[in-house]
């Protein structure tokens, strides 16, 4: 079966954008999503954008505040003069930041409930502690497929080991009673590991990683990967290979993705719904 993530991306955008409807209605507000890029890195732009049509969209301001350069200490006291400012609700650091700039050292000054990517060390914490309020949109999405589409199976492979993608999801994995096995560019033989797994997430950045040999005929692959050759967008998995020969697998693109851009907003909501019950 192809699992579809524009069929999933659908359903959580209808319910997103009631949500943040009715708060608009009971608050009087507009709430904002600040996106935050130095420079002007291109893949970064994209991304930018399509989350300012997806906020359209959902009834979300979003506004990308760019700076040519910056040095480290005012990228940090912006960030913290967003946290102070009462009509945003969310701040995003769009990545990559240029040399000279700590990816860490600038989210970390990000206030948890702002933090719609999930990347603060508070919320990657507290999925430790099963405490899912934000939690990196990415791993999320995996969840939400699987979720969906009650994909069967209790062992799962995590190629990939980054804060973004296996970390996150191991957590959220585990918070599910799943078995949890991360592999990485280090570990010795992943295919002896993946094929005894009923789901393998794969995460590598690299096209066609992921083939036969990595599967068991009746298990899942979730492609994660985004790789770029010209204008053509391909995942991990060989795909053509792989959905002959698997039960499931998400495509690429139309899979993932598209899931996670829609899942910073659910982390956008829940950090909204934190503030105003919490009037901070
Ligand atoms: P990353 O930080 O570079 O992590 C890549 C991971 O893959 C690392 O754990 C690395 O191992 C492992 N790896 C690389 N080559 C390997 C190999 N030959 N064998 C086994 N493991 C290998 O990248 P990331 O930010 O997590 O992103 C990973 C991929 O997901 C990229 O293609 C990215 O574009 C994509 N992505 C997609 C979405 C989406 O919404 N669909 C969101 C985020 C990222 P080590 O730790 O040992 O280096």
């Amino acid at each position: 079966m192809l699992l579809d993530g524009k069929i999933v991306a659908n359903e959580k955008m209808l319910k997103i954008r009631s949500e943040i409807e009715a708060i608009k209605d009971k608050y009087k507000i507009t709430p904002k999503l600040q996106l935050i890029q130095i420079g002007n890195d291109p893949a970064s732009t994209i991304y930018a954008n399509s989350k300012i049509k997806r906020g359209d969209k959902l009834g979300v301001e979003v506004e990308l505040k760019n700076f040519a350069s910056i040095d480290q200490k005012s990228l940090i006291d912006y960030v913290k003069s967003c946290n102070g400012r009462d009509d945003i609700y969310g701040i995003m650091i769009e990545s990559p930041l240029p040399p000279g700039l700590n990816f860490y050292n600038t989210v970390n000054n990000i206030s948890f409930y702002k933090d719609s990517d999930g990347m603060t060390p508070y919320n990657q914490g507290n999925l430790a502690m099963k405490n899912e309020m934000i939690a990196p949109a990415t791993a999320r999405a995996v969840i939400d497929i699987i979720e969906y589409y009650k994909v069967p199976g209790n062992t799962v492979c995590i190629i990939n080991r980054s804060p973004v993608v296996g970390r996150p999801l191991s957590m959220l994995l585990l918070n599910r009673d799943y078995t949890v096995t991360l592999c990485h560019s280090k570990t010795p033989d992943i295919r002896k590991i993946s094929r005894e797994s009923d789901i393998v997430v794969v995460a590598v950045g690299v096209s066609g990683f992921l083939d036969n040999d990595y599967v068991k005929p009746d298990s899942t692959v979730i492609d994660v990967g985004i790789n770029y050759s010209g204008k053509k967008i391909t995942g991990d998995a060989n795909f053509s290979v792989l959905e002959k020969y698997i039960e499931n697998i998400t495509p690429v693109p139309g899979g993932i993705g598209i899931v996670t851009a829609t899942d910073i907003f659910e982390n956008f909501l829940n950090g909204l719904k934190y503030q105003l019950e919490n009037k901070k």
